[in-house]
């Protein structure tokens, strides 16, 4: 028997946060025939994606470049677009994603200074402050920071970092990680002052994984064109083009952006502010079942601050002798909900909920009562009624019916 054939009945529940559940639309548009390179309708997908997501990154003249690349692939665009050899970027700590952004960063040949993250902390804009003024010959050339870094569920304020990059006086470019972010919650990209943001295609853009992009502006691309990093696949300058083929540097990835027109069209259908609200009430639902949850130790919220915590994901911490393992592997099996666990220092004390992209009320009780049947089955000492507290969480929250 082919053993990719399911064995159970129903749908498994995607709550990792990326990938993530991809809508019917999404998957049908992805998997019309590709058009001839040279078919005015491919120019016309193209454009709408770079329009589309313009509007949600809030930016009038940023060039949107796309690859056929993970979001490690925009990284590394960054990285080799804006620093030359040894170049020093300034890496602002928020956790598992900024630590390996620096390591990227490392690796390319750069030398990168972080600043300390503090698990389940925001970004502390001080820190960057006291980092860049430090710098007194302007050395670095970058400021490199996450919006919502996933390891741990915790959401910066943006806007905070750039008026610290002010308040230091200081010339570097202003690069931010939407990765987990975008379309989950709101960002600026001109109001903020970001010169390069970079998004992917498996987090609430509700695409399978496999393209990524990045956003940049006037400033940072003279700053690339004067950058001696040899690179080619990866070049900003290159990719200035009106023609599809060199925009891509090569074949665009033609199925995903014909998904990524659907599902920029289903999120402005829905409204920006509506998509964000949604976001939110059904994360505090989230965080009012796993409070429950904790209520006799056994677990807990790893972003303890609530103003703090992400829309997009919650990372839950668990006492030692709870194996974070075997709970997404039985969430998995027996429940048909899937989880992911923790990462780099959080590995084997986490497991993480993904509630972003095209996911409903419906979607995240399943979910819940899937996470808690599952705590229940290994014994784990959990409170009663947690997922009465999401309910009411989301009724409290609710928009009224149109
Ligand atoms: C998922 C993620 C990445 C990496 O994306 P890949 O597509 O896995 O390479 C980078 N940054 C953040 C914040 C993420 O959540």
């Amino acid at each position: 028997m082919n053993p990719n054939l399911p064995t159970t009945a129903g749908i498994k529940l995607l709550h990792t946060p990326g990938p993530t559940h991809v809508p019917d639309l999404v998957r049908n548009a992805m998997s019309a025939q590709p058009f001839d390179l040279n078919d005015p309708r491919l120019t016309a997908v193209i454009e709408n994606c770079e329009r589309g997501l313009q509007r949600l990154l809030n930016t009038q003249h940023a060039n949107v470049m796309m690859y056929t690349a993970n979001g490690h692939g925009a990284w590394e665009a960054a990285i080799v677009n804006l620093l030359p050899p040894g170049g020093k970027v300034l890496v602002a700590g928020s956790g598992h994603f900024s630590e390996t952004w620096a390591q990227a960063a490392e690796g390319c040949g750069a030398h990168a200074i972080r600043t300390e993250a503090r698990a389940g902390s925001p970004i502390d804009p001080g820190l960057v402050e006291a980092a860049l003024r430090a710098d007194k010959a302007h050395e670095i050339v970058a400021v490199f920071a996450v919006q919502t870094d996933t390891s741990t569920g915790v959401t910066s304020d943006i806007h905070a970092v750039r008026q610290a990059i002010d308040r230091a006086q200081h010339p570097a470019l202003f690069v931010v990680d939407v990765v987990a972010s975008l379309a989950a919650t709101r960002f600026e990209m001109d109001a903020w002052g970001v010169n390069v943001a970079i998004g992917a295609s498996q987090k609430a853009l509700m695409l399978p994984p496999g393209m990524s992009f990045t956003a940049v502006d006037e400033k940072a691309l003279s700053a690339a064109r004067n950058n001696p990093t040899p690179r080619v696949y990866w070049d900003w300058n290159l990719r200035k083009s009106p023609i599809g083929y060199r925009k891509f540097c090569g074949t665009p990835p033609e199925s995903h952006l014909m998904g990524l027109e659907v599902s920029l069209q289903l999120i402005e259908r829905e409204g920006h502010e509506a998509v964000f609200a949604r976001h939110l009430r059904i994360s505090r639902a989230v965080h009012a079942a796993v409070e429950r949850w904790g209520e006799h130790g056994a677990l807990w919220l790893m972003t303890k601050d609530p103003a703090a915590r992400s829309t997009s994901i919650t990372a839950i911490g668990v006492r030692e002798g709870i194996d974070p393992t075997e709970i997404y592997t039985l969430a998995r099996e027996r429940f048909h909900v899937a989880l992911a666990g923790g990462l780099g220092p959080h590995s084997g004390k986490v497991f993480r909920i993904g509630h972003l992209g095209d996911i409903n009320e419906a979607m995240i009780l399943g979910c819940l009562a899937g996470v808690e049947a599952t705590l229940r089955l290994m014994n784990v000492p959990i409170g009663d009624g947690a997922l009465e507290r999401a309910v009411a969480v989301l009724n409290a929250h609710m928009p009224p019916v149109r």
